[in-house]
């Protein structure tokens, strides 16, 4: 029995109406990381059924997905990669673009960061559309990942974007 509910958790995560801009309503999940009995139930939620030994890598995306990602990977005692936005990471880097809502966005991974065959946890807050984690499931399989799953706090499924990460196995905690 896991020691938090999802109810509990859904119950914490803040709605704030046009943010970044008018029409967006924010999933704030501060006052979840904020209360240490939730964030540990959220990454009690995050790893069910993820068995110790299974994974070699978790991959977090910039910026939230760093926070899960991280106490992820201390919990699996395996390593952590971060997914950056363009320009941020010092290696040398693969890098794909997407398309958003206007212009686009590049995020990048250093090209040693993961080895082929390698199996591959991805982890963030929020699946929107589903653009930053298609790009990012691209560099991975760039890399020879073994992609064993994609895994996400909250999901705004009327988005639409499940749809455009294949047939790697995806969950969502909260789903809207
Ligand atoms: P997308 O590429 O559209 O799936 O957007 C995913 C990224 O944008 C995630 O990393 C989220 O952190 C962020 N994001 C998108 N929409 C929201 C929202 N309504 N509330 C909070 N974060 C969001």
């Amino acid at each position: 029995m896991l020691s938090v509910s999802l109810a509990e958790i859904e119950r914490s995560i803040r709605n704030v109406p046009d943010f970044p801009k008018a029409g967006i309503q924010f999933k704030d999940i501060t006052p979840v990381l904020a209360d240490g009995r939730l964030f540990r139930g959220v990454m009690e939620h995050l790893l069910a059924g993820v068995p110790i030994g299974g994974i070699d890598k978790v991959v977090g995306i910039d910026a939230r997905g760093f926070i899960f990602g991280a106490a992820a990977a201390a919990i699996l005692g395996c390593g952590f990669v971060p997914v950056r936005k363009k320009g941020k990471l010092p290696w040398t880097t693969h890098e794909q673009s997407y398309d958003l809502e206007y212009g686009s966005a590049t995020v990048a991974v250093h090209v040693d960061a993961i080895r082929p065959g390698e199996r591959v946890l991805l982890l963030d807050d929020l699946l929107a559309t589903g653009g930053t984690a298609a790009a990012t499931l691209a560099l991975l399989e760039t890399l020879g990942a073994e992609m064993v799953g994609m895994r996400f706090l909250i999901e705004l499924a009327f988005l639409g974007g499940r749809a455009r990460l294949g047939n790697h196995p995806v969950t969502a905690l909260i789903t809207y």
